[in-house]
């Protein structure tokens, strides 16, 4: 148990009066991550650390470390003893399979360690050439920084990567939102986004049983599952859509069936945020992508909703959109290929830009009130 990982967050530095209550959420963030670890947790100046932990668990707990929002990087370094020959054996063996250009940069918090930084590193830097010829030192630009951290516990860090984590703000910091999520590749990417930037969330996914599978509702929970990890977990509510879709079907005009549906999802899913207690709607929506994603439809949408809506994609193009699926983990399951409701009765020729008008009249065909409370009195909630 010779490995520590180092914590450090990113912009929670600009943060005034307010900066310890967002590390205490960090923290608590972070300790629940890797709470399934035998490990300890620490806080130090300025950054956290995790010890005690078997070496082959390294991979796991980083993998978990790097879905929590706040983290700017960590480093795995290697653990020894604040004397200089401890120092030297084990920078001399982390470096034995390198190669190139390499510097050494030493940091003494401990003030009562018997030689100066500078010195320290011009130390370790010649017995490490003295034992692996294929390296040479370059203080200007190296391939390689070898970093010796001496702490004031009489323990040594020393280590040469530093991998960038999510950065954002920890989760929990920036309110609750309602993610709308489909199959699809943009939703769970928007609401990682989110969670990214602190917000705790929760989902809502409309399906239309029979007309979309079991599988389709399955991949679904799948996804949310994937954006749950982001958010310490996530509830999921699932509202049974066929008797709207049907009733828009047998009532309304062919056009008008994506934007009404649009319609429909915007007030259940307000609904839904406003009885959890949830301040905002968040869509994967991007400009002009699709017919129902022009400005146009959009107002459409928007246009029923009283809470704030938001749409983290809203200029993003879709190959960055899926870059960003890819990173997280949810494009191979965002492109199986069962149907989502919005493929249900679709028309041929949707409206690409619905006039607010036509469409509110086109809504008075239903009976909308009776249509949400029935929707509402059937919704699926699981936690994930
Ligand atoms: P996605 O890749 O997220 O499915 P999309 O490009 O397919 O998006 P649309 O189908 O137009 O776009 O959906 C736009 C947004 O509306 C989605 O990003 C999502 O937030 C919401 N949405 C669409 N279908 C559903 C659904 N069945 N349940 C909940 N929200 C949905
Ligand atoms: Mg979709």
């Amino acid at each position: 148990m010779n490995k520590v990982i180092i914590i450090r967050w990113g912009e929670i530095h600009l943060k005034g009066k307010n900066r310890g209550l967002f590390e205490k959420m960090l923290e608590n963030n972070l300790k629940y991550a890797v709470k399934s670890f035998d490990c300890t947790f620490k806080k130090v100046s300025g950054r956290y650390l995790i010890k005690d932990f078997e070496p082959y668990l390294t991979d796991e707990i980083l993998d978990k470390i790097s879905k929590v929002s706040g983290v700017h990087s960590a480093s795995v370094c290697d653990l020894v003893q604040s004397d200089i020959d401890s120092i030297i054996k084990k920078s001399v063996e982390v470096c034995a399979e390198k190669s190139g250009t390499f510097k050494v940069e030493t940091k003494r918090a401990d003030k009562n360690f018997p030689m100066l930084s500078v010195d320290i590193s011009r130390k370790v830097g010649g017995e490490i050439l003295k034992a692996n010829n294929n390296l040479k030192v370059d203080v200007i630009s190296p391939d390689f920084i070898l970093n010796i951290d001496i702490r004031e516990s009489g323990e040594t860090f020393i280590f040469t990567d530093t991998i960038l984590m999510m950065g954002g703000m920890p989760n929990g910091s920036a309110g609750k939102g309602l993610l709308m999520i489909s199959g699809g590749i943009d939703s769970p990417v928007a609401g990682y986004l989110m969670a990214k930037r602190g917000m705790k969330l929760e989902a809502v996914h409309f399906h239309s049983y029979p007309y979309t599978s079991e599988q389709a509702k399955e991949k679904v929970i799948e996804l949310t599952k994937a954006v749950g990890e982001y958010t310490g977990g996530i509830k999921l509510h699932i509202v049974s859509f066929t008797e709207i879709q049907e009733a828009i079907h047998k009532f309304c005009k062919e056009e008008y069936m994506i934007t009404l549906m649009r319609r429909f999802m915007m007030k259940i899913s307000e609904k839904i945020a406003k009885n959890n207690g949830l301040q905002t709607i968040i869509t994967g929506e991007s400009l002009g992508q699709v017919a129902s994603q022009t400005i146009e439809s959009i107002t459409s949408s928007n246009s029923v909703a009283t809470l704030p809506v938001l749409r983290p994609l809203i200029a993003f193009d879709k190959i960055d959109i899926i870059k960003i699926s890819e990173k997280i983990g949810t494009y191979q399951t965002s492109i199986l290929p069962y149907e989502d409701c919005c493929t249900v009765f679709l028309p041929k020729h949707p409206l690409i830009k619905p006039n607010l008008k036509k469409v509110q009249l086109e809504e008075e065909r239903l009976e909308v009130d009776a249509l949400i409370e029935c929707a509402l009195s059937n919704v699926e909630t699981i936690e994930l």
